[in-house]
């Protein structure tokens, strides 16, 4: 029989593991992978560090190259050729060798497309000036470093404060570069709940990194053909002698779309659980499909690096006839920022609103990475999406330093079993006091939320703080007290409430909270057992500072904007 004759578009994340998957499951397959750029296998992830200097050899940065892959695993890889076009009746592609020009044609019983995604240039006045990059490739982060090198910038505006947004801004930093975050959103990381993103948008003003919130670039000046300064939506003028755009990437679909292949509803390319687009013959993986997400049902993009790879071997597998089934995304990520840790899995809250669903409940812990009595211990802010009814696990986000990244690590794993916040309280991690705790931060996550599923404890809701009519008790510590409160909270420690219940009206609810939730929560319980409306603030004083840093605003919503862009300015 004629071995099949497979071609791969694309030989970075989703088309080199594909590849070097297909080759193991079939040893007779003709293997060719097409790659425009000059390299194969790259770290894409690592260039951010490559620019910072954290990566200072260059050659690190290529995981294999074209004759690693012809040695071991007998593939073909022709790097600076781009395919053309699809021809899917005859089962062709056309194309072209950018080095010499030329452009032939290439038959396949089998096409895989994993040409990734293209970052978002917005057509603003001046964006085409020199200094002004974004960042994909290997050779983008040549020119950003050339550019540090020669020219020496002083300033850089990144724009956008996403992951690769916030990456860059450590890296310019560490080569010594005044940077300037502009971010549309009222909070930089836009994939987390605002209050969560606040501890990062506080830690990168420690490390000297302004931040512009709720205001967007306009336009970039420049003199001499080179960028100089940035013009924001509000008015101001930020001094920029080189400037990142990260404003997000869009998938790459123009083959697919020439070809007339289906696409779905966000303009990625539609692919079934195999990973097979609309063609028999096609399949597509990585940040150029749309996939279901695992936790809303929904279809999404989510350009990562791990699904990329994951999809890459399943459409090995289904190209060679076996059963494969992609399970489906949950957005898994994590960002270095200045020595915190951000991570996150699932759906935010954010995003539970804005579909509508109310049937969730969201909770706040602050714990230590490991026993305090070790040292070294570092405080973590955990936050836990379950549905309410049953206590299925939705999503987590956590910011810290130390462990952050193995909470959610976990928790994400329970989200793809479809696992509840009982199975959390019951999950069986290793502990040694310098690693952890008895009751991990992911137990006491569990336990927290499960309370509140079993109707043990009631939660007050942050966002209803403004309005919500109710009688705010703190219970912490007189001195813990003085020293900040939540407006117009009275304060009656915990260990005095039950001499003082007289002073507590029974009439209106009452929301109590402490510094962390713990102490609040058994506040509640007596509460509860003496006959008052007693709902929790989980996790307390700590999570006050995120939701209202600057107060209370007397119309909450209407004014978060309005108070980010005056902390901006
Ligand atoms: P890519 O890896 O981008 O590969 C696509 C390749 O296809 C490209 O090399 C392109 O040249 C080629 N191509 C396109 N069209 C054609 C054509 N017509 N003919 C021939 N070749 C073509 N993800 C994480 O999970 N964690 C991280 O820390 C992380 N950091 C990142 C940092 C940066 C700076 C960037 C840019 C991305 C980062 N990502 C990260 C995202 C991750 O790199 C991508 O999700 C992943 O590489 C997607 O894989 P892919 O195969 O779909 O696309």
């Amino acid at each position: 029989m004629r071995p099949k004759r497979v071609l791969v578009v694309g030989g970075v994340a989703g088309g080199a593991s594909c590849a070097a998957r297909l080759r193991r499951l079939d040893e007779q397959a003709e293997i060719v992978v097409f790659e425009k750029g000059p390299y194969p296998s790259f770290a894409n992830c690592g260039l951010p560090y490559y620019i910072g200097d954290a990566i200072s050899d260059e050659a690190k940065l290529l995981v294999a190259t074209p004759e690693l892959f012809r040695d071991r695993f007998n593939i073909e890889v022709r790097t600076e050729h781009e395919v053309l076009s699809i021809n899917r009746g005859a089962r062709k592609v056309e194309v072209k060798d950018l080095r010499k020009g030329s452009v032939y044609q290439e038959a396949y019983d089998a096409l895989l497309l994993s040409p990734g995604a293209v970052p978002a240039r917005p057509p603003l006045p001046g964006v085409d000036l020199a200094g002004v990059f974004t960042l994909r490739t290997i050779p983008d982060s040549r020119a950003i470093r050339a550019w540090i090198q020669e020219s020496q910038p002083r300033n850089a505006a990144v724009v956008g404060g996403g992951f690769i947004g916030l990456e860059m801004a450590e890296n310019l930093a560490r080569r010594g570069l005044k940077v300037t975050i502009v971010e549309m959103f009222d909070q930089v990381m836009p994939p987390l709940d605002r209050e969560m993103a606040e501890y990062v948008y506080v830690h990168l003003l420690d490390k000297h990194v302004s931040v512009r919130l709720a205001d967007a670039v306009v336009r970039f000046n420049g003199s001499d053909g080179r960028v100089s300064s940035v013009e924001t939506r509000s008015g101001a003028r930020i001094q920029a002698d080189m400037v990142i755009l990260s404003v997000g990437v869009k998938p790459e679909t123009k083959l697919a779309k020439d070809a007339g292949l289906e696409l779905g509803p966000h303009g990625g390319i539609h692919v079934d659980e195999s990973m097979r687009t609309s063609d028999p013959c096609i399949w597509a993986v990585g940040d150029a499909v749309e996939v279901r997400d695992a936790v809303t049902g929904g279809l999404s993009l989510v350009p990562l690096a791990g699904p990329a790879n994951r999809q890459g071997r399943i459409a090995a597998d289904a190209i060679c006839g076996r059963p494969a089934r992609f399970r489906g995304v949950q957005a898994t990520a994590v960002c270095g920022v200045f020595g915190l840790t951000v991570a996150m899995t699932g759906v935010s809250e954010k995003r539970l609103l804005q579909g509508k669903d109310a049937g969730y409940a969201a909770v706040y812990l602050h714990p230590n990475d490991h026993a305090s009595y070790y040292p070294g211990a570092s405080e973590m802010h955990l936050k836990l999406i379950l549905r309410r009814s049953d206590g299925r696990v939705l999503g987590a986000q956590a910011v810290g330093g130390q462990g952050v990244e193995r909470r959610i690590d976990v928790i994400s794993f329970a989200i793809q079993k479809g696992s509840t916040v009982f199975d959390l309280e019951e999950a069986e991690l290793c502990y040694a006091p310098q690693f952890g705790m008895a009751k991990d931060p992911v137990n006491l996550a569990g336990m927290v939320a499960a309370n509140v599923v079993r109707g043990d404890v009631r939660l007050a809701k942050w966002g209803e703080l403004a309005d919500c009519g109710a009688f705010l008790v703190d219970v912490r510590e007189e001195e813990e007290f003085r020293r900040g409160s939540i407006d117009d909270a009275i304060n009656i420690p915990l260990d005095q409430l039950r001499q003082r219940l007289s002073e507590i009206p029974n009439d209106r609810p009452i929301w109590v909270n402490c510094a962390r939730g713990q102490r609040s929560y058994y506040a509640v319980r007596i509460l509860q057992q003496y006959g008052f409306d007693a709902s929790n603030l989980s996790g307390g004083y700590n999570t006050w500072e995120v939701w209202y840093p600057e107060g209370l605003p007397s119309g909450v919503v209407a004014q978060a904007e309005q108070t980010s862009r005056d902390r901006a300015a």
